[in-house]
C-alpha cells in the first residue's frame, strides 16, 4: 500500500477556553482520540492550534490517511477545511508520533515574524510556509501533557476515617467496664 502526506488549514467552530496551562480542553479531546486511532493504523503526523485554528499534517498508508481525513472532514469543531497538501511519500518522517502537538511557542512567533505574518492563518499558507511549519511541529522538542476532561473530577476531600477493628473491641470492652463500675457505685450508695 503507497504512502501519502497530507495536510489542511481549518477554523475552529468551539470557543477556545482561557487557559493559565495545559492544552485547550476540545483541542486535548482531539488529541487523545486522534493518538488512539492513528495509533491502531500506524499514521502519524503533527497537531498546530493556534489563533483558533488548525494546522494538522499526517502521513500513512493512503486508505488509512484517506478514512482518516473523511472523518475529519465531517467533524463539526472545525469549518472551512482547506486541503493544503495530498500527495506520495517515500516514508514516514514522524517517527513515534501518531499526533504530535506543538503548543503556541517562541518557535511560531519566529515563523509568523520571519514571514511578517500578523496572526497564524495556514488557509493562507504558500508551499514553503507550510514545509516550514511541518518543519518547526518535526522539530520541536515540546509536548504538553494532556489531561482528559471528560472524566469524571476526583473529590479533593479526605476519605473518611474509619476506626481499627482493635480501637473499636477496646471502646467497648472500656464502655463496658465504665458500666459495670458504675451499676456497682450505685449498688454502693
Ligand atoms: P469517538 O470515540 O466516537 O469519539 C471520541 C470522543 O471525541 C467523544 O467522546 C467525544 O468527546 C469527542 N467527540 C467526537 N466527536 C465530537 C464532536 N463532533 N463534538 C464534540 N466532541 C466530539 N481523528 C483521528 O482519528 N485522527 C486524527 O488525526 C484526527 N485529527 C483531528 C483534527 C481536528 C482538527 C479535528 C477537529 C478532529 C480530528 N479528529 C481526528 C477527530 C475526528 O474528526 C473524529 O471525531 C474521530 O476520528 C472519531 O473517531 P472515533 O469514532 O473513534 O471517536
Amino acid at each position: 500500500m503507497p504512502l501519502i502526506r497530507l495536510a489542511y488549514a481549518s477554523e475552529a467552530t468551539f470557543e477556545a477556553k482561557p487557559l493559565e496551562q495545559g492544552v485547550e480542553p476540545h483541542v486535548a479531546r482531539i488529541l487523545l482520540v486522534s493518538r488512539r486511532n492513528n495509533g491502531k493504523v500506524g499514521l502519524v503526523g503533527g497537531l498546530y492550534y493556534g489563533d483558533n485554528r488548525f494546522f494538522q499534517y499526517l502521513e500513512g498508508e493512503e486508505e488509512a490517511v484517506r478514512d482518516t481525513y473523511q472523518r475529519i472532514l465531517q467533524d463539526p469543531r472545525h469549518r472551512n477545511v482547506r486541503t493544503l497538501i495530498e500527495e506520495p511519500v517515500a516514508e514516514r518522517s514522524f517517527t513515534n508520533w501518531s499526533m504530535k502537538y506543538v503548543p503556541a511557542s517562541a518557535d511560531v512567533q519566529a515563523f509568523l515574524q520571519k514571514h511578517q505574518l500578523p496572526e497564524f492563518n495556514p488557509s493562507a499558507f504558500d508551499s514553503t510556509q507550510c514545509e516550514e511549519m511541518i518543519d518547526l511541529i518535526r522539530r520541536s522538542s515540546q509536548d504538553q501533557k494532556l489531561v482528559n476532561h471528560d472524566e469524571p473530577v476526583r473529590s479533593k476531600s479526605p476519605a473518611p476515617q474509619t476506626l481499627s477493628p482493635g480501637l473499636k473491641a477496646g471502646l467497648v470492652v472500656a464502655a463496658v467496664g465504665l458500666v459495670v463500675v458504675l451499676a456497682v457505685s450505685a449498688t454502693m450508695l
